[in-house]
């Protein structure tokens, strides 16, 4: 999908902080998004340009920079990225700019993000922040919009806990065993005293409800996935 400029528009359109897009190749637009032909041509030709400041500055450095920032309007930037022979040219609105620079960096790299439990592809996954409901990358450490913590995600396909590189989520040691032993703990607690009334009451009532309410808070616990090893 990365290598496919139509694609690769219509899944960076989907995030907040997206409002146009110009894909370029020898000054003449190919794609564009948010924009009409004749601005898509305008910014085509501006780009060529911005190209070989681009080329000169890469060659300057020494290095290869997968996207810069070529102008800056007051709420929004323009951030230029080489793809393979193509030039992206992305306005983004301000906050959105490490974002989208980051999702251009894997475009232009063609590095897929993947999760690590089931494969599934998350480069261009939409999150929505939990805190301010904004649609943002997947693979994004922090909401480009109110600067949550959004480090740790549930796989859309699989579920499971995952960081923003796809890396699988382990739940701390420390914290697997406290909850495994306060389950347990639990449950040991609740069948002694259960089978105390049993033997001070003689009811096999009180001990009968002794024992099923601990199996029940031993099946609660695997249940909710603190004793099970998944
Ligand atoms: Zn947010
Ligand atoms: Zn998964």
């Amino acid at each position: 999908m990365l290598g496919d400029t139509r694609s690769t528009i219509d899944a960076l359109s989907k995030f907040d902080g997206f409002e146009w897009i110009v894909i370029s190749k020898e000054g003449f637009p190919i794609e564009f998004k948010g924009v009409d032909k004749s601005k898509a041509e305008e910014v085509a030709a501006v780009l060529e340009d911005a190209a070989r400041m681009f080329e000169k500055q890469v060659a300057g450095i020494g290095g290869k920079p997968s996207s810069m920032t070529i102008a800056v309007e007051p709420d929004s930037e323009l951030l230029v990225s080489r793809v393979g022979e193509f030039y992206y040219i992305i306005s983004v609105k301000r906050r959105y700019r490490e974002a989208f620079s980051f999702l251009l960096s894997k475009v232009s790299k063609k590095e897929h993000v993947k999760c690590e439990v089931c494969g599934k592809d998350l480069t261009f996954e939409v999150y929505r922040c939990p805190h301010c409901g904004s649609s943002i990358p997947f693979i994004v450490d922090v909401c480009p919009n109110c600067g949550a913590n959004v480090r740790i995600k549930e796989c859309p396909s699989c579920k499971n806990l995952v960081y923003s590189d796809g890396r699988k989520y382990e739940v701390p040691k420390s914290a697997r065993f406290a909850a495994v032993a306060g389950v347990i703990g639990l449950a040991v607690l609740v069948l002694a005293s259960g089978l105390m009334m049993w033997s001070a009451t003689k009811s096999v009532v009180v001990g009968g409800l002794g024992i099923l309410a601990s199996l029940t808070i031993l099946y609660l616990g695997y249940r909710w996935g603190i004793l099970s090893t998944r």
